[in-house]
C-alpha cells in the first residue's frame, strides 16, 4: 500500500511549534515533575544535591537541542536519527536522575542509563557525520549556483570580479566577446532563439575552461575571458573565436567581435578591462567579426 503523507502536514508535524516538539517538552516536563514529585513522597530529599543539579541540566540541555533540532529544514533520514539519538540521550539523564533520587536502585538506573546513553552515541556519531557532508553539499551548491549564469552554465559577473581579484597581482590577458548583431537575432527569429544561441555558444566556450582559462558571461551576450600567465593567449582567442562561428545555430550564422589587453603584474584589472572595451569598440568599429588588441602599456 503506498501511504503519501502531504508535506505540509510533515512540516506541521516537525516545525519548532509542531505537534512532535510538544509532545517531546510535554514528556520532559511530566517527567522531571514525576520525579521530583514521588522523591518528595518516597524518595530521598537529601539527595537534591549537585549531582541531581548535573542531571536536571543534562535533561533541559537535551529537550533545548531536540528544540533547535526543529529549526533545521530538512527532511533527510539522518535528522530523524539524530533526533532520536538525543531523546535517548535525554531518558539517559531522567533514568540518571531517578537513580540519584533513590526512586530506583542505583545500580539498575546506572545499567539502564548505559544501555540508553551506548546506542545514543553510535547514532550521534552517525547522524553527525551525514549531517557535515549534508551541509558541506548544501553549502556547496550554493556558492555554486550564485557564481554560475543560469542561461549558459558559464560563471558569472559576480564570479568573474573573484577572478579578476586573483588576477591582480599576476600577469594574463583580458578579452571581452561580444556577439555581433545579437539583436537582429533576436528581432528575426526571436527571444528564444536568442537564447538558444546564448546556451550554445556558453557550451562552446566552456570548453576552453581549464586552470589558466577562466570564461563568464559578463552581461546579455559579452563574455569575458581571463587568461592567466599569457600562456598561448593568442592562439586560445583565435580558437575560441573560430568554435563560436563554427556552431551550428540552425540557419542563424553568430561571429564574435573581441577586444583583448594584456595585462602586467602591476595593472589593475579594472584598467586592462577598460583597455579590452575599447579595443572591442575598435574591434565593432572595423566592422565586427575581428580580433583587435588594445595598445600595449608600459610603465
Ligand atoms: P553589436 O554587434 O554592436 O554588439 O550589436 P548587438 O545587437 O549585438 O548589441 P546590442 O547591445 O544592440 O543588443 C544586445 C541585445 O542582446 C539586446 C538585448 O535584448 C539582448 N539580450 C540581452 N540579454 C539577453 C538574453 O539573455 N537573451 C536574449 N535572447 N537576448 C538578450
Ligand atoms: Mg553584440
Ligand atoms: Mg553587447
Amino acid at each position: 500500500m503506498n501511504f503519501k503523507i502531504h508535506d505540509k502536514l510533515i512540516y506541521e508535524f516537525e516545525s519548532p511549534k509542531g505537534l512532535l516538539y510538544r509532545m517531546v517538552i510535554s514528556y520532559t516536563c511530566v517527567m522531571a515533575a514525576v520525579i521530583i514529585l514521588l522523591s518528595f513522597v518516597m524518595g530521598d530529599t537529601s539527595r537534591l544535591n549537585f549531582y541531581f543539579f548535573i542531571n536536571s541540566c543534562t535533561v533541559a540541555v537535551m529537550a533545548w537541542f531536540i528544540r533547535q533540532s526543529f529549526n533545521i529544514h530538512s527532511k533527510e533520514p539522518h535528522l530523524l536519527v539524530f533526533r532520536i539519538s538525543l531523546f535517548l540521550l535525554l531518558n539517559s539523564s531522567l533514568t540518571s536522575v531517578a537513580g540519584g533520587l533513590n526512586l530506583m536502585e542505583r545500580d539498575t538506573a546506572s545499567v539502564i542509563a548505559a544501555i540508553l546513553y551506548f546506542p545514543a552515541m553510535i547514532m550521534i556519531i552517525y547522524s553527525f557525520r551525514k549531517f557535515i557532508s549534508y551541509v558541506n553539499f548544501n553549502y556547496k551548491s550554493a556558492v555554486n549556483l550564485s557564481l554560475t549564469d543560469e542561461l549558459t552554465g558559464l560563471p558569472n559577473r559576480r564570479h568573474l570580479n573573484i577572478k579578476l581579484r586573483e588576477i591582480e597581482n599576476r600577469t594574463g590577458t583580458i578579452c571581452i566577446a561580444d556577439i555581433d548583431y545579437f539583436k537582429k537575432i533576436n528581432d528575426t527569429y526571436g527571444h528564444e532563439a536568442g537564447d538558444k544561441v546564448l546556451r550554445n555558444t556558453g557550451l562552446r566556450l566552456g570548453n576552453f575552461m581549464s586552470d589558466n582559462v577562466f570564461i563568464s558571461r559578463s552581461g546579455g551576450e559579452e563574455f569575458a575571458i581571463v587568461i592567466f600567465d599569457n600562456v598561448n593567449a593568442e592562439d586560445i582567442i583565435r580558437r575560441i573565436k573560430a568554435s563560436v562561428s563554427d556552431a551550428c545555430n540552425g540557419s542563424i550564422s553568430v561571429t564574435l567581435s573581441i577586444g583583448v589587453a594584456s595585462k602586467n603584474k602591476h595593472d589593475s584589472s579594472s584598467a586592462i578591462i577598460s583597455a579590452a572595451d575599447n579595443a572591442l569598440y575598435q574591434a565593432k568599429m572595423a566592422g565586427r567579426n575581428c580580433i583587435k588588441y588594445a595598445p600595449r602599456r608600459y610603465g
